[in-house]
């Protein structure tokens, strides 16, 4: 009988979720998988993330902030890779829509702003995939349905300079109730 360790390593050598493309792999220290992906961002262009599915490190931009490319994501995850002692986590389940939901909103919270709107893009959930495990029409659905829904959070409108995809808008909570959806 194969050691269940081994076999959950080789599962991490092939495993591929649902949304993501991934384009390498790199052994860490130990056993963890350090990954090289990227999504469809649609509009938002073709940018790269790494993730470490030992410690859970993850990284979307490189050292001067910038969206990673392919290149960038590989020499952060190569580096890290080099010297990551972490053993494999078990692969995340598929969650399911609620808690999907959750992990969206979760990011887009952390990134709504008290004192100005801002732009919600794809290449934002780059480090949620892995975890989200959804195509990127579902996350766009979500945010559609998230606009209709709560248009007080997010607004979704047409883009000047392109009709096939929309701007996502996460806006500052109105002073008068801030406190109230700061709680929520
Ligand atoms: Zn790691």
């Amino acid at each position: 009988m194969e050691p269940l360790i081994s076999t959950h390593a080789e599962a991490a050598q092939t495993w591929t979720p649902e949304g993501v493309t991934i384009t390498q792999r790199f052994q860490a220290l130990v056993n963890a998988i350090v990954i090289v992906y990227t999504a469809d961002a649609g509009a938002d262009g073709v940018h790269y993330a790494m993730s470490c599915l030992g410690c859970d490190l993850g990284r979307r931009t490189g050292p001067d902030q910038g969206l990673l490319t392919q290149d960038g994501a590989r020499e952060l995850a190569n580096s890290h890779a080099a010297q990551c002692r972490a053993l494999l986590k078990p692969l995340p389940n598929r969650p399911d829509d609620e808690a999907a939901r959750r992990i969206l909103r979760t990011t887009l919270d952390h990134m709504r702003r008290t004192d100005r709107d801002i732009d919600a893009h794809l290449t934002n959930f780059h480090l949620d995939r892995p975890a989200l495990q959804r195509p990127t029409s579902w996350i766009k659905a979500e945010l559609e349905h998230l606009a209709r829904t709560d248009p007080d959070f997010l607004t979704a409108e047409p883009r000047d300079y392109d009709d096939t995809s929309l701007r996502y808008v996460i806006r500052r909570p109105a002073p008068t109730v801030e406190r109230a959806l700061v709680r929520q």
